[in-house]
């Protein structure tokens, strides 16, 4: 029996918190809890204890051409516990990234993209012929659980004069397979036109790169979140921030959180460009960057644990339960302005700095920021 106890750190509330890990599994939380002798022991003095991190929007196909990273670079090092990678691999090349998940110490997994090639080149829906549902189906029933959902992007730059067809037929694939999984929409330029791509989706569907600041965005010509935008959300559209070189401003998010309408999951669209140069950085500097907006942290750490496990139905993590998964993220803030900046360009100060510490994996501590 492996054991392992983490003591003395803080909830997000600022609350004592421990935890006991046997197996992997989280044997127990509390305040300060009794131990076995000789148990090891971690001690979080100053920091934050969370349930691990879930990013559910990044790529980390390695052998992607366009847009890869290493799981592992952008999960455990960062304090990042587990990543969904979005879309970079269809039912041609899924298995490729499923061999690379088995390799990786962050837990990995994927949303399918319905082009069968995946993300080969920018336009992988500019031809039709790239779609098949007989493909998809067997990929979903060879790894039914590492494919947590499907994937459609649809901006100008990706489906060429293909218009919303793309997300039509995914909305048909979803509806005609028999295990049910959640669709991320990708928005970008356009045609089409955000109001016929949300026309489109259903409630529980997630838009991902909701606080883009391109003109086919969330906000009209007027300054204001667009009246169909809002129906949809209360409806029940889920708003994934998806971060990425271009696909986040502040301005969008702040007049979205003016509005009431909160993302439910904060996720990066981290690839190893962006993530080396920046806008993204990591999850933290998402973190950072909510933070500067007014969302507390108590607010924020929901988006990147409990919510995504939900929407993804990652049924054993997202929470510091007695029975989950343990993996838990191990974290500092720090009052200490820095500039940073959006994928519009815009420079704003983020008052507090957000330092993952350890990353806990099925019970095992990485150190952040270090190589295996
Ligand atoms: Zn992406």
């Amino acid at each position: 029996m492996t054991e392992l106890y983490i003591h003395n750190g803080r909830d997000v509330s600022g609350a004592p918190v421990a935890v006991l890990i046997t197996d992997g599994v989280i044997a127990e939380v509390g305040t300060e809890l009794t131990v076995p002798v000789g148990c090891p022991t971690l001690d979080a003095q100053g920091c934050y204890i969370t349930a691990g991190w879930i990013d559910d929007h990044t790529h980390c196909n390695a052998h992607a051409a366009l847009y890869y990273d290493d799981a592992d670079a952008i999960g455990y090092r960062t304090g990042v516990t587990t990543v969904i990678d979005a879309g970079s691999t269809g039912a041609d090349n899924v298995a490729d990234l499923y061999q690379q998940a088995h390799r990786a110490a962050t837990n990995v997994y994927a949303l399918l993209n319905i082009a069968r090639t995946g993300i080969v080149a920018q336009d992988e829906l500019a031809d039709l012929n790239q779609l098949s549902f007989s493909a998809l189906r067997t990929a979903i029933k060879r790894y039914p659980d590492f494919i947590v959902g499907l994937k459609v992007r649809v901006s100008k730059s990706v489906v060429g004069d293909n218009g919303v067809e793309p997300l039509r037929v995914a909305k048909q694939y979803q509806a005609d397979l028999t295990v049910q999984l959640p669709l991320m929409v990708h928005i970008g330029s356009n045609p089409p036109e955000l109001a016929a791509i949300i026309a489109l989706m259903r409630p529980g569907d997630v838009l991902t790169h909701c606080f883009n600041g391109k003109p086919n965005g969330i906000v009209n010509s007027t300054g204001e979140v667009a009246q169909y935008v809002r129906k949809a959300y209360q409806k029940g559209l889920i708003f994934d921030v998806g971060h990425g070189t271009d696909s986040f401003s502040f301005r969008t998010a702040a007049l979205a959180r003016t509005a009431h309408l909160f993302p439910q999951t904060l996720s990066s669209d981290i690839y190893y460009r962006n993530r080396l140069n920046g806008p993204v950085y990591s999850l933290a500097v998402c973190v950072e960057k909510l933070l500067l907006l007014g969302y507390r942290l108590e607010e924020i750490i929901p988006m990147i644990t409990t919510n995504p496990a939900r929407i993804f139905k990652l049924t054993h993590k997202g929470q510091l339960c007695r029975g989950y998964d343990a993996d838990l993220t191990i974290f500092q803030t720090v009052t200490a302005p820095q500039i940073v900046v959006d994928s519009t360009g815009e420079e704003r100060i983020a008052p507090t700095q957000v330092i993952p510490t350890y990353s806990v994996i099925a019970g095992r501590v990485y150190t952040c920021g270090v190589d295996k």
